[in-house]
């Protein structure tokens, strides 16, 4: 994935927490907000509460692996998905984020210029299918921060936050896509999760998220329903990315590695790597097969009504 060199990057889209206090996982260890919330179906009553930890728990474990308990934040140094070990300089996005050419040479950059593909992508597209789009910043920070749904801490992995409408990144998550869940990694990788979760704040805008059954677990349950269709939008912004202006053209192996990071996350294959055995009852996220699956239909469609999950087998 190569963003158009001279492509102007918006980077108010990202709000850059990392030099912030409240970063280091470790002051931090153990409670967060949800965990124990996780395999628990809550049943929606009358909204309020129950709907905001309903949505709440829709979006945690994004990527799924956040019950697999603490991890390392460490990286072995040369790991094949750290292609930019010079990120880290104490500098903001705000100013060293600009163009294209940077987006090709940083990793922070590389998430404000996916970041604001995909808003321009999707502010064009709702408004033409009669839905106004409101732009969602992500939001960077290292170890943890607080988030409107509470704590954010790096483990959780990446996820949108409908209360506030922010999307939760750090970055060290692309390292643990390599690390933790033994994807391949690369560029286009880290743009399928950020898509991914763009295409939560999507359904949020649709009026998917604040469904009775969104959050129930299993095979075909409403959880892994939303999941999968947000993979789709991703699918969909993909075949849209070149179009928005900051892409030059993806190529086979840029898909593939998106398709490599859906697979890796699915349900099965974390659920063998972390308890040995498939529980498909608690699935949430969706199979790998589902999930790589779902992602190609939007891929190859383009098109968000392609992304219907809400019926029959998924
Ligand atoms: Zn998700």
């Amino acid at each position: 994935m190569t963003f158009d060199p001279n492509a102007k990057l918006d980077p108010s889209q990202v709000e850059d927490r990392r030099g912030a206090s409240g970063g280091g996982a470790g002051a931090f260890g153990g409670g967060g907000f949800g965990r124990n919330g996780f395999g628990v179906p809550i049943v929606v009553g009358g909204g309020g509460a129950g709907l905001v930890i309903t949505l709440i728990v829709i979006a945690l474990y994004v990527f799924g692996g956040a019950m697999s308990g603490p991890t390392s934040s460490s990286v072995p140094a040369g790991s094949a998905a750290a292609y930019d070990g010079a990120q880290v300089d104490g500098s903001t996005v705000a100013q060293s984020c600009r163009t294209g050419a940077d987006a090709n040479s940083r990793t922070d950059c590389l998430v404000v210029g996916v970041v604001n593909s995909v808003q321009s992508y999707w502010s064009n597209e709702l408004p033409a299918r009669g839905v106004a789009y409101a732009p969602a910043d992500t939001v960077l920070y290292s170890g943890a921060t607080q988030a409107g749904c509470g704590l954010a801490q790096s483990a959780q992995g990446p996820f949108y936050c409908p209360v506030d409408k922010k999307v939760y990144l750090d970055v060290s998550f692309f390292d643990d896509l390599h690390t933790r869940f033994g994807a391949q990694g690369g560029r286009f990788a880290d743009a399928y999760v950020i898509a991914h979760e763009y295409g939560h704040h999507v359904q949020d805008l649709l009026g998917l998220l604040g469904r009775s059954t969104a959050n129930t677990t299993g095979q075909e349950g409403g959880s892994v329903r939303t999941e999968l269709q947000a993979d789709c939008f991703a699918g969909v912004w993909s075949d849209h990315a070149v179009q928005t202006g900051y892409l030059e053209q993806l190529s086979t192996s840029d898909i593939a590695q998106a398709l490599d990071a859906a697979a890796a996350v699915g349900d099965d294959r974390i659920q063998q790597q972390t308890q040995g055995r498939v529980t498909p009852d608690s699935f949430t996220h969706g199979t790998s097969q589902q999930r790589q699956q779902w992602f190609t239909t939007g891929y190859q469609s383009g098109d968000l009504t392609a992304c219907d999950t809400s019926k029959g087998n998924v």
